[in-house]
This record gives C-alpha cells, sequence and structure tokens, in this order.
C-alpha cells in the first residue's frame, strides 16, 4: 500500500494523456483493479453461461485483452442459435466449455507471461535514460545506440524501402543479441545455458566474437556478463562500498569467465562454466552496422554511410572524396574529437566514460576478463578497419591493452588503424 500511496496519480495521468500541467480534466469514476490471473473451474452451469471477464481474467498484454471475450461471445451464440433454431442436437452446448475453456487456461499463462516480461522489461530501462547531462548520455549509450543512415539513391521511394528494411533487419538482430529483451536469443542462452537450432547470426558473430578473443588473447571476451551483473548489483545499493564489489565475489564471477568456456556449432551453443553469461555489447552493434552495410550493397548502394553508434561506409561520398567521420570525444559526451577520412572502412569507438558504475569513473562497461577491473589506460580507443564487426570488437580489446600490444596487433593485419587517445590533444596512431 505505501507503494501505492507514493504514485503521483496527476502526473500519471497527464503523463499517459500527453498533457501538461495547462489541461484541465476531471476524473469522474475510478475503480481499483489488480492484475492476476483466473480462470474459472467452469464456463456453464445448466441455462447459464459465462464469457469474458466473468470466465478469465488476466493482464491484457499482447492483444489478449476483450478480444478473447469476443471470441467466447462468438463461440457461444452460433452454438445457442442452432440450439434454439433446432438443428444443433442434443449436446452442441456442451463444446462451449470444451473449446473456451482449456484455450482460455492457455492464452491466460501466455498473456500473463508475456505482461510480466514487459513490465520487467520496462523496469529494466534506467531511470537516468530520461535525464539531460552525462548521465543521461550514459545511460542512453548503454541502452541502445542511435541509428542513422545516409543513402544517396536518384529515386526516393525505394530509398525509403531501404531505410525500412534496415531497421527491421535492425529490430531482428536486437531480437537476437539484446540484453534489454527478455525472449532475445542471448537471454535465452544466459538463462537455460544452451540454445538449441540457433539463429544462424547468433552462431556467426559468436564466431566471429571468440575468434577476437583469441587473436588479442583474450583481451576481447564475450564472457564478462557476470562481472557486469555482479558489479551491477553491487553499485546499485546506496551504501556501495566504492573500492568495488569484496575480492570473494569478484573471485566468484571470475571463475565463471573464459571465452574458452563457450561451445558453438551450427545446431547448437551451450555455456560449459556454470553460471556463466555471454554480452555481445562490445561487438554486436559492429555486426548489425555491417548486416545493414551488406544489405544496402546488395540492393545495388555503392555509396551509403551506415551509422549506427559504429559508422561504416559504402564506397566514397557521391562527388569522389573520402566520408570525414568525427570521433566522440571521451571528455565531453556529446561533442566531437579529431575527424578521420574514410572509403569503403568502418569506425569504432570505446570509451570507459561510456558508462560509469560510480561517479569517480573507476569502475566502467569495460572489463579486464584477467582482473574482472576496468583499467583506465586510454581516454578513448578508435579503430578503423575492413568491417565495423572488427572495428567494434578491436576497440574494445585494445582499450585493455598496452600500446605495444596494440602496435603488433595492427602490424599484424591488413587495412587496420589504431587510435589511442592518451590525454587531451595527445593520441598515439598505429597502422594506416
Ligand atoms: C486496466 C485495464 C485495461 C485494459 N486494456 C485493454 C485493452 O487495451 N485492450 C483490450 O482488448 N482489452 C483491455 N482490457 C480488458 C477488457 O477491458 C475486458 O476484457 C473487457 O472489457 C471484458 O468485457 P466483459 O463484457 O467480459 O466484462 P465487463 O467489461 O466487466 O462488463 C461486465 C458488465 O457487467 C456489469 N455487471 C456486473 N454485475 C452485474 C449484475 N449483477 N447485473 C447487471 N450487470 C452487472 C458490470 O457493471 C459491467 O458493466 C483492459 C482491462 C483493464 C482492467
Amino acid at each position: 500500500m505505501a507503494g501505492r500511496a507514493a504514485i503521483d496519480r496527476d502526473a500519471s495521468i497527464r503523463t499517459i494523456l500527453g498533457v501538461g500541467d495547462d489541461f484541465n480534466y476531471e476524473v469522474i469514476s475510478k475503480e481499483d483493479w489488480i492484475g492476476r490471473r483466473l480462470v474459472a473451474d467452469k464456463f456453464r452451469d445448466r441455462r447459464i453461461f459465462i464469457c469474458g471477464d466473468s470466465a478469465h481474467l488476466w493482464v491484457p498484454y499482447a492483444g489478449f485483452g476483450m478480444n478473447a471475450g469476443i471470441a467466447d461471445a462468438m463461440n457461444l451464440t452460433w452454438l445457442l442459435a442452432a440450439t434454439v433454431n433446432g438443428w444443433g442436437g442434443a449436446h452442441l452446448l456442451d463444446a462451449y466449455e470444451a473449446e473456451r475453456l482449456p484455450i482460455t487456461e492457455q492464452v491466460s499463462h501466455f498473456a500473463m507471461n508475456h505482461a510480466l516480461s514487459a513490465i520487467a522489461h520496462r523496469r529494466a530501462v534506467p531511470e537516468a535514460v530520461e535525464h539531460d547531462g552525462a548521465e543521461g548520455e550514459a545511460a542512453r549509450a548503454a541502452l541502445g545506440a542511435q541509428v542513422s543512415l545516409e543513402i544517396h539513391h536518384s529515386d526516393s521511394a525505394r530509398a525509403e524501402r531501404l531505410v525500412r528494411q534496415s531497421l527491421a533487419e535492425v529490430r531482428r538482430l536486437e531480437g537476437l543479441f539484446s540484453l534489454y529483451q527478455p525472449h532475445s536469443a542471448i537471454c535465452t542462452l544466459n538463462r537455460t545455458g544452451a540454445l538449441a537450432a540457433p539463429d544462424p547470426d547468433m552462431v556467426a558473430l559468436l564466431r566471429a566474437a571468440l575468434a577476437f578473443s583469441k587473436l588479442t588473447g583474450g583481451a576481447f571476451d564475450p564472457t564478462v556478463q557476470p562481472l557486469w551483473q555482479l558489479h551491477a548489483a553491487h553499485f546499485s545499493s546506496p551504501s556501495a562500498d566504492p573500492d568495488g564489489p569484496p575480492a570473494d565475489r569478484l573471485a566468484a564471477a571470475l571463475a565463471k569467465v573464459g571465452h574458452d568456456g563457450v561451445l558453438v556449432s551450427a545446431d547448437r551453443i551451450a555455456l560449459v562454466r556454470p553460471g556463466a553469461g555471454l554480452t555481445l555489447n562490445g561487438i554486436a552493434q559492429g555486426y548489425a552496422t555491417d548486416r545493414v552495410a551488406d544489405m544496402l550493397r546488395g540492393a545495388g548502394l555503392s555509396t551509403t554511410l551506415v551509422d549506427m553508434g559504429e559508422v561504416r561506409a559504402l564506397g566514397a561520398r557521391p562527388d569522389g572524396t573520402p566520408w570525414q567521420v568525427g570521433l566522440a570525444d571521451a571528455d565531453q559526451p556529446g561533442r566531437l574529437g579529431a575527424t578521420v577520412a574514410i572509403v569503403d572502412r568502418a569506425v569504432a569507438t570505446t570509451a570507459g566514460a561510456g558508462f560509469r558504475f560510480d561517479r569517480a569513473g573507476r569502475f566502467t562497461h569495460l572489463f579486464d576478463p584477467r582482473t574482472g577491473r576496468s583499467p583506465a589506460r586510454y581516454h578513448s580507443v578508435s579503430v578503423i578497419a575492413p568491417t565495423a564487426t572488427e572495428a567494434d570488437a578491436l576497440s574494445t580489446a585494445f582499450s585493455l591493452l598496452p600500446p605495444e600490444s596494440v602496435g603488433a596487433l595492427v602490424a599484424a593485419r591488413q587495412n587496420l588503424q589504431a587510435r589511442l587517445v592518451v590525454g587531451q590533444g595527445e593520441t598515439l596512431v598505429y597502422g594506416a
């Protein structure tokens, strides 16, 4: 009751209506309502039949609200009509309960589970996404990146269609890789430890992630999710120790981390370590950028800039000059630092300041999988690479590696540039 009393009803009503303080309204009647799942034991007692909310109740989500009652009524009315008109047979009315009770019982579970997961999903959105300033920027960046597409096409209707297709593809991929969607493939895998018949994109991205883990000596590691969960739980308490989670909890979380504990095949993905969990947040945005770029190239576009947090250029600008991409300034969110010129390549930037657990910024979203800590080596790291997947994964990995290791990795690969911002105006550049 204390929770309910604390609700500002006026503010809630204005938010739902989308109106401000200048709008006048009057509450004519109100009814308290409790979300619950109830299905009657029987839908008929001799000549009495029940339909709609008198027969079944649940939280009306997923398109299963009043229409379930209408379906009852549709079913019952023709049975009644047939009986009243004398062509229905002696037992036709038994069909009503036989048909409607089991199906509404089934729907009640589906609708209720859907409602509960939607509510949990809504609660997972941090309050800070509404805030101005750096805190809000960080929360929005952590929740999902902005998408922007620059398509050059003489046929504007076709260009619009391609944009719609691109957004649909991004949404499909989010349904696989998003940790904010409780029924995404990755959340299911983290919950159950295994995924049968995984989507080919899930397999492809995990294989790519594990290849980058090997390449970077384990610096990039999609299994650091238990470290994220540990820090998120620790810092959600107002009295959190500013020095981070206790050593024994950190050790327990680290025991679940390790890219060698992920088994991937075309028909099954499994997490070997008990309690292990994956995050693809260090690579999935790049992968989605590449998929959209591939789709647009397949549709015949040769000059396009796809910007989904990570940037991928198809070709050069329409006038033949390189695309100019501004790199985010880690110290001043919303501002741009250096600008790089790219043709047919991708750029990704990673900065610890992108998400901080604590005000001091000692604990960030960048976890060293070996220590569980967040080393503050660089202000930010940008990588220019042939694909956004590579740029995204390597910008994360390089953030955890010393400059000499970054230099060696860049020298061993083609067409790669790493930019390590070590201080105000000071950038170490490796590769071209
Ligand atoms: C908060 C909320 C939001 C919802 N949102 C949606 C939505 O977005 N989409 C959707 O499809 N569904 C939604 N629903 C569900 C939907 O409103 C109900 O499923 C639907 O109204 C049920 O219709 P009904 O005729 O079975 O029952 P009711 O609408 O409850 O009608 C029963 C009527 O019988 C009257 N009555 C009760 N006892 C007697 C009596 N003894 N004699 C005479 N009359 C009596 C009652 O006063 C009432 O008017 C929502 C429900 C709630 C509570």
